[in-house]
């Protein structure tokens, strides 16, 4: 209070009408700070685990089944209070609860968010050797910076369907005492040619082979020793053939685990938080908020090439999803879509002052200012986004001031630097209010992105409040 007499005339007219963004650290009560480092704790074991969409998948419905959600298959029946889950092919999910509200006139409340993220895909036939080292040959997946993947642990993760049709799971190099693997970079005293190049040309996407093997099979007469080595490991381990490549998605992914970094550990360093730090605090908020409305948390796959095929979310299989609930609960779907509404959630490039070149510094996103509002995204004139409205925004503008969110709200670099998608404009197609919300990464698509704690967790309570 007597701080507040001190002020002069200008001060608290500065104060009651200006915009400030705020650092949600210095925001935050003891309770609410003790509460940012803990829930980092258990997003930190689910990055962990998660690693894959299949794995996230796996995760996210173990925590469901865990929290007395039953699966579902279109045709069943449902009542007020279900909570259910859907999986699609196991590579996405739906978690979903049906509420008491009328569906026609309240709608869902939908978040969605991605669980796969840029990684190094192995080829159909991969496998050779060349000079006593055997490789895999890779075919990367989303948007990376190639000079990025090399000289780092990777380990190698994925399913096999065997030619008898059985399904094997592979997964070598997170723990301590298996082997990971390697793609080779050139050493700088070689490197004069390479240096001249731009990044993009760096490392050449046919350059980015994994290094799996160098211990030639004991037997004079044969050729490719080494190869077969590897393929004498695979068979007693997996019972594959190199055939059984054929029919596999595996990738090498970064072997590093999520840590805390700084001093005073207020960041996380990990790989995948594109897009598994909305994706986590979406499955737990909808897990613990009981809410009137009928809400759905949908992790989706195959955002970072396009949101295609059946486990993206151009998919019909998550309309044909909302349809069957709306159907259930003898709601007319038309009318349900339109009164429906849905953040989409991912991730925004957090300001980086080592690269304030493309920022627009009003516009930014700056990390542990909150999770971040992108109105629209897109490139070069708002091209190929989904431009939520004012009305829209302004709604859940409301619903973040009457739960006490600490949000911000930025765009994606300068205007004509740059830009990018997300799946707003796939779920707004349905004539469905949608804004993107998300929390601001560092290094993002690199093998090891970082994030603040507060970031994550104004995340979780945006979910909390648009749920409830
Ligand atoms: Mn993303
Ligand atoms: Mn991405």
């Amino acid at each position: 209070m007597a701080k507040d007499e001190k002020k002069t005339e200008g001060q608290k007219l500065q104060e009651k009408l200006s915009y400030k963004r705020k650092n949600y650290f210095e925001e935050a009560s003891k309770e609410e700070r003790d509460a940012i480092f803990s829930y980092a704790e258990g997003y930190k074991r689910f990055l962990d685990v998660s690693k894959t969409e299949r794995e996230a998948c796996e995760y996210a419905v173990r925590a469901a089944k865990e929290n007395g959600f039953t699966e579902y298959f279109f045709g069943d029946k449902l009542k007020k209070g279900d909570k259910k889950y859907f999986v699609n092919r196991g590579k996405s999910v739906v978690l979903f609860r049906v509420g008491s509200k009328n569906p026609e006139q309240d709608g869902f409340r939908i978040i969605a968010s991605h669980i796969d993220a840029p990684r190094i895909d192995i080829k159909q036939n991969p496998l050779y050797e060349d000079s006593g080292v055997c490789f895999l040959k890779t075919h990367y997946y989303g948007g990376i910076k190639k000079y990025q993947w090399t000289a780092i642990p990777l380990a190698l993760h994925g399913t096999v369907i065997l030619s008898d049709g059985s399904k094997k799971e592979i997964r070598i190099g997170d723990e301590e005492n298996e082997p990971v693997f390697y793609i080779n970079d050139l050493l700088p005293h070689l490197g004069a040619d390479q240096m001249s190049k731009n990044a993009g040309r760096f490392i050449d996407a046919e350059q980015l082979n994994v290094v799996v093997g160098g211990l030639p099979y004991p037997d004079k007469e044969t050729s490719n020793k080494i190869k077969l080595t590897a393929l004498k490991i695979l068979n007693e381990k997996y019972g594959m053939c190199e055939e059984d490549f054929l029919s596999s998605e595996l990738s090498a992914v970064p072997a590093f685990s999520a840590r805390d970094v700084g001093l005073d550990r207020a960041f996380i360093g990990a790989y995948g938080h594109d897009d598994r730090v909305c994706a986590y605090p979406a499955l737990t908020a909808l897990i613990e908020q009981d809410s009137e409305h009928t809400v759905l948390a949908m992790l989706v796959d195959k955002e970072e090439i396009g949101s295609e095929g059946t486990t993206g979310i151009q998919c019909k299989v998550y309309e044909d999803l909302m349809e069957e609930i709306a159907l259930a609960l003898g709601a007319n779907y038309r009318k349900v879509r339109a009164a429906s509404k849905c953040l989409s959630s991912d991730v925004t490039a957090a300001y980086d002052s080592n690269f304030s070149e493309v920022f627009e510094k009003m516009n930014a996103a700056y990390v542990s200012c909150g999770t971040c509002m992108s109105k629209f995204t897109g490139a070069r004139g708002k091209s190929g986004s989904n431009d939520a409205s004012a009305e829209f925004v302004g709604e859940i503008r409301k619903i973040f001031a009457d739960e006490g969110v600490v949000w911000q709200t930025a765009e994606l670099g300068k205007v004509d630097v740059g830009g990018g998608g997300t799946v707003a404009k796939f779920v707004a197609k349905l004539n469905i209010d949608t804004v993107d919300l998300g929390v601001p990464v560092l290094s993002m698509h690199a093998p090891y992105e970082l994030i603040s704690k507060a970031d994550l967790y104004s995340n979780y309570k945006a979910f909390l409040a648009f749920l409830k």
